[in-house]
């Protein structure tokens, strides 16, 4: 049987990452995908690729901690440096400018394109792979546990531990001292360890769109305008005159939008963005992402450890997603190298209580602050537009109180 002392399941951000800070220390890993390795990236023209906002503790995990030294010039030159926020409540003159030199740092963070962080990430991965540092099963995919022999009479591997055994679905079967979830929302490793979740639609959807503006340099601001059908982000690309817009609508205001004219979707963009940008231009398909909060049980279970949006779902209010997982993979690196290091299982009951505990009141901090922006500010009742002017005030006056919610969404604490 195909043994490793790590297996992965899925390769996109946080997938690639573990994997390749794992590799880096020396540790026997193999990543299985149901992704095809030629995935095409799609037309740039067409396409809206989605913009991550990656805050500052993300960029130096993936800068310094997770890749090779040439990974951080790479990636500055796909990054746009994000130099301001300003976040505005709808149709009143209420508004809160970040700076992040407030909570000294030279900016909060760098938007960059999913498609390129994925190239990037994989890239990386790639090389070790050509240096048969790493095992990879591509256009292959986890199909369910088949033995985790704790729960059996001891049944030791060579190095006199127990482990899990997984089947994929060409009817591989492979076993290893920890097997990783990475493999997002739908998670089937979650699924086949029983972990239960909570599911709650929030009844908006994501229209994701690229926009042109040649006569407004956009400067690295990045704007975010609550409107009662949810959050409405203008998100700087590389150039100054280029953005992404995540417009969050009603579900079925959103569908519809997918049917109208360019020239109609123009119209409800200008009266949206106030002229804000000036001349402005859709440059790519509009696409459509549902958004719900997944709150799952736990993170842990037999050999079994959770990241990334397989461990928690949130709305994208605050781009958090990607930088909350990065930050699962930096911890449960971080415990299982020093496991390894000292000859230690990787996928002890000991370790993976830690991971759990430690993560845990990060996870729901980050959780609980999207869903409590999110239901304050998608509505236009009186007595909660009265509470998020109040809270606004609040926060925009208190520099304690500015820095502390600034510097927890860049990962600073
Ligand atoms: C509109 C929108 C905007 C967003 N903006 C931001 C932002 O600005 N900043 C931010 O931090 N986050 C953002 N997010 C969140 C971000 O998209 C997610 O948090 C992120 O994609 C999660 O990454 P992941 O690696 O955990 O999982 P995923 O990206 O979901 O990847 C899962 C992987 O597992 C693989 N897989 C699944 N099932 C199997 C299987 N059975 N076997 C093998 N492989 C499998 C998949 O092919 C894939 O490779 C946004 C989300 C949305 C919807």
């Amino acid at each position: 049987m195909i043994r490793h002392d790590v297996i992965i399941i899925g390769s996109s951000y946080t997938g690639l990452c573990l994997a390749s800070i794992l590799v880096n220390a020396g540790i026997d890993v193999a990543l299985v995908t149901n992704e095809k390795l030629a995935n095409k990236a799609p037309s740039k023209q067409q396409y809206a690729s989605r913009l991550f906002a990656i805050n500052a503790h993300a960029y130096r995990l993936l800068t310094q901690k997770a890749l090779s030294p040439g990974f951080a010039d790479q990636l500055g030159k796909c990054s746009q440096p994000i130099n301001q926020i300003r976040v505005v409540d709808n149709n009143s003159t209420d508004k809160i400018d970040f700076w992040p030199h407030d909570i000294d740092l030279d900016n909060f963070g760098v938007m960059i394109d999913e498609v390129e962080l994925k190239k990037l990430l994989l890239d990386k991965v790639m090389e070790l792979a050509q240096l048969r540092l790493i095992s990879l099963y591509f256009d292959n995919a986890f199909e369910r546990i088949i033995h985790d022999d704790s729960r059996k009479p001891r049944q030791s591997t060579a190095a006199g531990r127990s482990t899990i055994s997984i089947r994929l679905v060409d009817g591989t079967i492979m076993s290893t001292m920890l097997l990783v979830g990475a493999d997002g929302r739908s998670s089937k490793v979650r699924e086949n360890c029983g972990i239960s979740v909570i599911r709650e639609d929030y009844g908006q959807t994501a229209v994701v769109c690229d926009i042109h503006h040649p006569t407004w340099d956009h400067r690295g601001i990045a704007v975010e305008k609550f409107r009662p059908s949810g959050p409405f982000a203008i998100l700087p690309k590389v150039g100054g005159y280029n953005s992404s817009l995540v417009w969050t609508e009603k579900t079925d205001a959103a569908l519809a939008l997918q049917v109208l004219s360019m020239n109609e979707v123009m119209d409800i963009l200008y009266d949206i963005l106030d002229g804000y940008l000036g001349e402005v231009k859709v440059t790519s398909e509009i696409c459509l992402y549902p958004l719900s909060l997944l709150i799952v049980k736990m993170i842990i279970a037999n050999r079994v450890a959770l990241v990334g949006d397989a461990a928690h779902g949130m709305h994208p209010v605050a781009g958090q997603g990607v930088n909350l997982g990065l930050r699962d993979v930096s911890y449960l690196a971080e415990l299982i190298i020093k496991q390894c290091d000292i000859g230690l299982d990787p996928g002890s009951v000991t370790m993976l209580a830690k991971y759990e505990h430690e993560r845990k009141s990060d996870i729901h901090l980050m959780m609980g602050m999207t869903n409590g922006i999110v239901r304050l500010f998608s509505n236009d009742f009186l007595l909660l537009k009265t509470a998020r002017r109040s809270a606004m005030n609040i926060v925009d006056r208190l520099n304690f109180c500015k820095r502390l919610f600034t510097s927890y969404a860049c990962g600073k604490i």
